[in-house]
């Protein structure tokens, strides 16, 4: 059997699965070099003043900072370093949206300039993801994690080829909506994630099993087959 594939997590990442580690890109401290590993800005981070007044290091500006320590990690050649993000746009946030157009539009430019797939966070946002890729004329994969939108936003977003979908809360707090889902997207659009909880990603698949009424074996290849194409042979 493939293994698992955990497309998003703030763990700490165990040995037997393939995991993307989210870190944030002012906590560049806590890079475990030995895994794989999503860089970028949470939109929920706006609210740290300084990142809009040059206070950051090198008097440099949020947008400049992000751009400068993705650069450097890029130049340093991390086989480890997979996507940008997760960033994205959060209407259930108190930040200022416009600002947070203008960081999600800075990662979307990174993402293209090191040819990296960015991941994302959206919540009540899903129209404005659509608009902002044909408007950035986007090339690169985009991954949009803890899914849970309706029917309609699924069929827009998989329009899109290069949209996957990630899922992993919705099949514990939604199972209904959940069964939908596996009717909508297919396997070769989607990821699994635990995101921040405590759950393993063994019991998000089984999980998954249990609501679609397909295998584990057959998502895990089906899943694995989806981290290669878009980050490569493992
Ligand atoms: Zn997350």
């Amino acid at each position: 059997m493939k293994p698992f594939v955990d497309i998003h997590t703030h763990h700490k990442i165990d040995r037997n699965i393939i995991a993307i580690r989210n870190i944030d890109v002012d906590n560049l401290t806590d890079i475990d070099v030995s895994s794989f590993y999503s860089i970028g800005i949470h939109p929920w981070k706006l609210g740290i003043q300084e990142f809009w007044t040059s206070g950051l290091q090198g008097n440099q500006n949020l947008l400049e900072f992000l751009g400068s320590r993705i650069s450097g990690i890029q130049k340093s050649r991390d086989p480890n370093f997979l996507a940008l993000g997760e960033c994205g746009l959060d209407r259930a946030c108190c930040h200022d949206f416009e600002a947070q157009k203008r960081l999600f539009i800075k990662h979307i430019e990174l993402s293209e300039q090191y040819v990296k797939p960015l991941i994302i966070h959206c919540v009540r946002s899903y129209p404005d993801i659509i608009s902002i890729r044909k408007e950035t004329k986007a090339k690169q994969t985009w991954i949009i994690h803890g899914f849970q939108g309706n029917e309609q936003t699924t069929e827009q977003l998989l329009r899109h080829e290069e949209i996957y979908l990630s899922i992993g809360e919705v099949l514990f707090k939604n199972e209904d909506k959940a069964r939908r889902l596996f009717e909508i997207i297919p396997s070769d659009r989607l990821f699994f994630e635990t995101d921040d909880s405590e759950r393993e990603i063994s019991d998000v698949y089984e999980k998954a099993a249990l609501l679609s009424g397909k295998d584990v074996a057959v998502f895990c290849r089906d899943i694995f087959n989806n981290f290669e194409k878009n980050f490569g042979k493992i």
